[in-house]
């Protein structure tokens, strides 16, 4: 094995370094693993240009990247399901296993959690890195490791239409056509929803969107919180959604979302914006639109392998750039441009 470990280092803000890092050593119950494929995620860009997630703060240098798939390349001593040479994608989020969430499934909830690449945890962009025997899933011969890095963000998706529970038939709209909101209109349709109408700003996200397979599509861009709403129920057969899956964390989206929901339906707040929002929360309370939060994934890995290695999700049609680990700053910019939908790593 070379010593080679270069690693994608984010001083602070605007200071990003490719730098050399020792190669980890896995743990009993770990792995070492070459790093294929990293996606680069908004929250990586966000780091990068304002140093802080809420109150997650770059304090110290940090790996960034947390959407990642490799091979196995070294195993711990009390390793037992992997073995040297196998592809897998990498569960980011570790939790202590020991606390009321962790023993109800609710892992994401673990306050413990340490997750790739949200501070002082450093992420996954790098040649190698260890992780936690259980939070690495072997990929079927047919996902290649772009799905792997795929299957984070899809997840994300799976746990929000879970939460959702978005059901057979299900009118569906998602607002906010970026990656979450893309995969989340994959996700709707895949298990068996009706119509699923999307919203967003932005014309070219949106033409994606219904190649992709959206019923409908919105651009809100200048419209009356009443004209988007008659728009959404007239695209749905004069109907209401049953589910709003909100992708955007902005305020009149979320507004949006609560406005137009079905009574007695759901709304599952994924994007996250501003730290307080004006919502009109009588409406909510009055018609029994439930908000429910939703925060990455609990258990949807193997889901999420499940629905692309059958066929049931086909992530083919998303539009993609690709770039070399020694071109990580390009790579960052491109995201930043958004006119794709995933910007890959190859470490
Ligand atoms: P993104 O910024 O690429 O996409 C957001 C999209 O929303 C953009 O295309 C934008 O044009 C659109 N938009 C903005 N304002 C809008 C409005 N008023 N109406 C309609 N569309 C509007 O982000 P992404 O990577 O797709 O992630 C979406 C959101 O989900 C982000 O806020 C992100 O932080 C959040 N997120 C949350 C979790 C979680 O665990 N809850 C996990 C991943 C991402
Ligand atoms: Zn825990």
């Amino acid at each position: 094995m070379s010593e080679d470990n270069l690693s994608a280092v984010l001083h602070g803000v605007d200071d990003l370094r490719l730098e050399q890092v020792p190669i980890p050593k896995p743990g009993p119950k770990q792995v070492l693993v070459r790093v294929h494929t990293v996606g680069i995620c908004g929250s990586d860009v966000h780091f990068w240009t304002r140093g802080a997630i809420g109150p997650f703060i770059v304090k110290e240098p940090m790996i960034v990247g947390h959407e990642t798939s490799g091979v196995v390349s070294e195993i711990g001593s009390e390793v037992q399901h992997l073995k040297v040479g196998d592809r897998i994608a990498m569960e980011p989020g570790l939790s202590c296993k020991l606390c009321e969430h962790c023993k109800t499934g609710r892992y994401n909830l673990c306050p413990e959690s340490r997750f790739f690449a949200t501070p002082p945890i450093n992420g996954a962009l790098s040649r190698y890195v260890v992780h936690d025997d259980d939070f690495c899933f072997k990929l079927p011969d047919n996902l290649s490791f772009e799905d792997g890095a795929l299957i984070e963000p899809l997840s994300v998706a799976i746990h929000a239409c879970r939460r959702g529970n978005v059901r057979m038939g299900h009118r569906v709209l998602v607002l906010g056509a970026g990656p979450i909101g893309v995969l989340n209109l994959l996700t709707a349709k895949s298990v068996g929803a009706g119509k699923v109408v999307i919203t967003d700003l932005d014309d070219g996200r949106l033409s994606l969107a219904k190649k992709l397979g959206a019923d409908a599509t919105i651009n809100v861009k200048g419209k009356s919180l009443e004209a988007v709403r008659a728009e959404i129920i007239s695209a749905l057969g004069g109907q209401q959604p049953h589910v709003c899956v909100e992708c955007t964390g902005a305020q009149p989206s979320i507004e949006t979302a609560i406005t137009t929901t079905k009574s007695g339906g759901v709304i599952v707040l994924v994007g996250l914006g501003a730290d307080r929002v004006e919502i009109p929360i009588i409406e909510s309370a009055t018609r029994e639109v439930d908000i429910r939060g939703t925060f990455r994934y609990a258990n949807c890995y193997p889901t999420a392998i499940e629905l692309l290695s059958s066929g049931k999700l086909d992530l083919s049609g998303l539009t993609r750039a690709h770039y070399k680990l020694e071109d990580t700053l390009e790579a960052f910019k491109r995201n930043q441009k958004a006119d794709v939908i995933k910007v890959f790593i190859q470490c």
